[in-house]
């Protein structure tokens, strides 16, 4: 009995010895699938600091599952445990997932980082809990496998395989950074909205127009058309306000996106597709009206593109706005960035005060919210754009008050209402 444990004692300590080895903190150096200048992607050496084990990815910054299922508000299982080869002190990810998983780690990494040097990271609870490779089933689209969403309602983020021409979501940070800014405005608007219209059943249809998840349009489109009666419908008014708000978010998330990759086609890399209607540089008419956008969420003049593919097309309207605004101003992409989430409780307040006054949003709203302070920086120089964004000459007087303050040149009375 003595000697044969002395034998299995033999047959630990190498065991021991190599998981002694494996856990070790510190940065660690991987080399992974990385875009140095937008769109081109090659192999780079990325170091990161946040893991507490190079073969966990379970840091500060996020804990990454791989393929896991959404179990109530967590995923199953343990956050993922690469393969990994070393050599000269650098990490090869041995396998798919593996690549999939460290690479999606570091993305969030450096958006936790990036989040910390501007002082904003406290608008969203870290280590973010994200899943890569997981196939789900949206009851509206079927089993998705080529998507990402961020749920509102457990606060984690699920990223799918990705089927079909592309890189993987998982290694495209600026389509998760996009993903990680719905937490922000989940946390700041969407889910304070949320829970103060919570019981309506009707409306409970419509909430994934605020989930920041994919929605099927056809099916929102006939529910919409059998529920809706009459302008005076009250439900109307709410869809309207959640469209309103799901448009702000993914354009701002598109920023976001921007933000991250420093590329204005970040999409372009995954969804080659999208990529042109979703760039955030580009043309955009003057802002809508609230009788205009209505009509546009009722595909009155488009019945192929209703509600959410219209709440997706003004969204990045608003933001081509902004980066024009951006440019013509001269503000950093940081100034604009740290005064956009430093900026959301604010809009959340005084989107449930509208709210709770029974108004609908007027589109430019999250402009007057979150360029409160930039825009003071900005003198004159984004007068011009927004003269033509907000349809100077056509708003109302009191409306022109806003941003009076800001074009002295436009003035609150130059336009020819009286
Ligand atoms: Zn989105």
């Amino acid at each position: 009995m003595g000697q044969l444990r002395g034998w299995l004692l033999w047959l630990l300590i190498p065991f021991l010895a190599g998981c002694w080895a494996n856990s070790r903190s510190g940065p660690s150096t991987y080399l992974l699938p990385w875009a140095n200048e937008p769109g081109h992607y090659s192999l780079q050496e990325i170091t990161l600091t946040t893991l507490d084990d190079p073969y966990q990815l379970s840091g500060q910054a996020a804990k990454i599952y791989f393929g896991s299922e959404l179990n109530g508000r967590n995923f199953d299982g343990e956050p993922a445990r690469p393969r990994l080869l070393e050599q000269s002190g650098v990490f090869y990810p041995a396998d798919r997932a593996s690549i999939l998983a460290v690479t999606a780690y570091a993305h969030y990494e450096h958006m936790f980082k990036k989040d910390q040097e501007l002082g904003v990271s406290a608008g969203v609870g870290w280590p973010r809990q994200v899943s890569v490779d997981s196939e789900y089933l949206d009851e509206n689209l079927g089993m998705v496998t080529r998507n990402a969403e961020y749920i509102g309602i457990y606060d984690v983020t699920r990223v799918a395989p990705h089927s079909g021409d592309g890189i993987p979501v998982a290694l495209n940070g600026g389509v998760l950074a996009h993903e990680n800014f719905h937490a922000y405005f989940d946390k700041a608007v969407s889910g304070p909205v949320r829970r103060t219209y919570p019981f309506r059943p009707k409306i409970n249809l419509y909430w994934p127009a605020l989930n920041g998840g994919p929605l099927n349009e056809l099916w929102l489109a006939s529910q919409w058309k059998s529920d809706h009666t009459n302008d005076d419908d009250p439900d109307e008014w709410l869809l309207y306000n959640l469209l309103v708000l799901r448009a702000w978010d993914e354009g701002l998330a598109d920023y976001f996106g921007y933000f991250y990759a420093k590329d204005p086609q970040f999409m372009a890399a995954s969804f080659k597709e999208v990529a042109p209607f979703r760039s955030v540089e580009g043309f955009y008419p003057p802002i809508p009206s609230i009788e205009s956008l209505s009509e546009k969420f009722y595909g009155v003049d488009d019945p192929d593109c209703i509600k959410v593919c219209q709440s997706y097309t003004y969204g990045t309207f608003n933001t081509r706005f902004l980066l024009d605004f951006q440019k013509s101003t001269g503000l950093s992409d940081e100034a604009i960035a740290r005064s956009i989430k430093l900026n959301l409780p604010r809009l959340g307040k005084q989107v449930l005060e509208a709210m709770a006054r029974g108004e609908h949003l007027p589109f430019g709203m999250v402009w007057d919210v979150l360029l409160s302070d930039e825009s003071k920086l900005a003198n004159e120089s984004g007068c011009p754009v927004i003269e033509y964004y907000f349809n100077w000459k056509q708003v109302p007087r009191s409306e022109k008050n806003r941003w009076a303050q800001l074009c002295k040149s436009l003035g609150p009375w130059s336009g020819s209402d009286g």
